[in-house]
């Protein structure tokens, strides 16, 4: 098998599939930076920014920012040298449209994604991740009523991508349930069997 040298990956799963720890772990093993678009509107809200004041209410709400504004602040992130080699993509493309402006963004600088890691955790296992979340960090948006909503975005929108990428064959399919030592294992070996090369040991 061929190695690749870059790492360009996105991890997607449903809110409270701990794709969020996972992924700061592969990121950590693989050398690349995390580019997790609610951890931006998050500090940006928290610090009262323009970006901030403009997005506080819809993240409140569980809905989604506006694609072109996501698109973005994507595209301003991944131009930065730190990211030429490889990035791990939490939290976005989560829609068609971003798909969109992802593929139209790579595929401009001859890049692609190397790899889809795909946290499978059942519904109701991710309900219960989040209740105890909201009781640990009290997330604004971490409301019954607001996680059943974002889980219901991501079953609509973001759940239909994968199959987009499944065709390109770059989506691995990872069992979500377990410690967090077996899953970053079951992820990082998937990803060698790409021939994607790991920085750092386990
Ligand atoms: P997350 O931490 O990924 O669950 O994101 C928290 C919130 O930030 C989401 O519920 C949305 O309001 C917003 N957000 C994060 N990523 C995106 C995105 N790719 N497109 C639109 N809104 C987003």
């Amino acid at each position: 098998m061929t190695s690749v040298t870059t790492a360009r990956l996105l991890i997607v799963g449903p809110q409270g599939s701990g794709k969020g720890t996972q992924g700061v772990r592969i990121a950590e093993a693989f050398g690349i930076p995390v580019v997790s678009t609610g951890d931006v509107f998050r500090a940006n809200i928290k610090e009262g920014t323009p970006l901030g004041r403009q997005v506080k209410a819809i993240v409140d709400g569980g809905d989604l920012v506006p694609d072109e504004l996501t698109s973005e602040i994507v595209r301003d992130r991944l131009s930065q040298d730190d990211a030429a080699h490889g990035f791990l993509l939490d939290g976005y493309p989560r829609n068609a449209q971003q798909v969109a402006h992802l593929e139209e963004f790579l595929a401009a600088r001859g890049e692609s994604l190397d790899a889809v890691i795909e946290l499978v955790v059942p519904r109701e296992e991710s309900l219960e991740r989040l209740r105890l979340r909201a009781e640990e960090q009290g997330r604004s948006d971490d409301t019954d009523a607001g996680i059943a909503h974002r889980l219901d975005i991501y079953e609509r929108e973001t759940a239909p991508i994968l199959a987009a990428y499944g065709e390109q064959g770059i989506v691995d399919r990872i069992d979500g349930v377990g410690s967090l030592d077996e899953i970053t294992t079951r992820i990082i070996a998937a990803l060698e069997a790409r021939g994607l090369e790991r920085r750092t040991a386990a």
